[in-house]
């Protein structure tokens, strides 16, 4: 069968390659792929940056923003041929640290999970997959053409999560948040804020294209002013940095109003260095008892609650977020760069 393949740390390695079938093993799913959404990491995997083959092998298969239909599922499995279903990206590490051996693996303290497209095992990329049944998600039968946004949606689930833990640590009823980034990940964030009941405002640099009626349709505030201007005159409770860019999260850190939580979910590059008033930021941050956290990967209860999220949407609002749809053999040209789009897949 087909799968997009890559040689992990070699750049130009990327290819659509035959693969042997898989052959599901005890308590395991056989899935026909039905798409991959394609994100920065799978780039950075693509360009050489970092990425891990199975142990003894020279390619791993990319693909973690998975999306499937069950072809045969165990006896008793709970699952059945024919259902949507989503293959759970991250696997706890063998020892188990004490996060991983509570089902806490989004939170591994010793860094030897181990995750699938990405780091020792294959991913979703192929026209057929495997996956442990106690790894599957199933999905609303309605989510066939957005599924794949599902581990996107997983990761805001968790950074939500987390501001709500955070800022239980004493009375807490936020009202309004600010999302910076109207990329696949800051309009699904978006998304669960408004199905939360709160004001959310969105910020991006971009004043055209889908993204503003993205987000009115929404039924949140679209803004292109910088972030201080707007988180001045919001004073957000709540702050969701998903651009990753550098000025921006400086500028995310002291966005808040008074007990404000400010989550950071953008994975940045090192190296770049900004010159900023750190006894500014520490002021704020003290004076106002502001928390800032960062949020990564997620765990099975993410999973359900992602799931729960997506099948409240709207689905054609969903839609609208896959603005390009390439099909596996074509897959190369899902990775040339910006295409002014918002999210791509690949049709498998
Ligand atoms: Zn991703
Ligand atoms: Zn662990």
């Amino acid at each position: 069968m087909r799968a997009l393949t890559v040689v992990p740390r070699s750049p130009g390695s990327l290819a659509v390659t035959d693969v042997d079938e898989p052959v599901p093993a005890d308590g395991e799913l056989l899935v026909d792929g039905l798409a991959v959404g394609v994100c920065g990491t799978d780039r950075e995997i693509a360009a050489g940056e970092y990425g891990w083959a199975p142990p003894g092998r020279e390619r791993l298969v990319l693909g973690h923003e998975s999306l499937g239909r069950v072809r045969s599922a165990p006896d008793g499995s709970g699952f059945a041929p024919g259902d949507l279903v989503v293959g759970v990206v991250r696997r706890p590490d063998p020892e188990p640290c004490g996060a991983c051996a509570r089902g806490q693996f989004d939170m591994c303290r010793n860094g030897e999970y181990t995750e699938r497209g990405i780091k020792s095992i294959d991913g979703f990329a192929s026209e057929r997959w495997t996956v442990e049944t106690d790894y599957a998600v199933r999905l609303d039968p309605s989510l066939e053409d957005v599924g794949m946004l599902l581990e996107p949606t997983t990761v805001v689930a968790k950074a939500w999560e987390q501001i709500e833990l955070v800022g239980q640590r004493a009375w807490f009823e936020p009202k309004v948040a600010l999302v910076t980034g109207a990329g696949p990940i800051g309009l699904l964030a978006a998304m669960i804020g408004v199905q939360r009941g709160l004001e959310v405002h969105v910020l991006d640099r971009v004043p055209d294209g889908p993204k503003p009626q993205l987000v009115a349709d929404l039924g949140a505030e679209y803004h292109t002013e910088p972030v201080a201007n707007v988180a001045g005159a919001l004073r957000p409770d709540i702050v969701i940095e998903a651009t990753g860019a550098n000025q921006v999260v400086l500028d995310a850190l002291s966005a808040t109003g008074s007990y404000g939580v400010t989550c950071l979910t953008g994975v940045t590059s090192a190296g770049r260095r900004l010159e900023f008033d750190a006894g500014a930021l520490n002021r704020e941050i003290v004076l106002e008892n502001d928390a800032v956290i960062g949020s990564v990967n997620a765990n099975l209860t993410h999973y359900r609650t992602g799931a729960e999220s997506l099948s409240r949407a709207d689905t054609s609002w969903l839609a609208r977020i896959v603005t390009d749809r390439v099909p596996l053999e074509d897959a190369a040209t899902a990775f040339v760069g910006d295409t002014g789009g918002i999210k791509t897949i690949l049709e498998l």
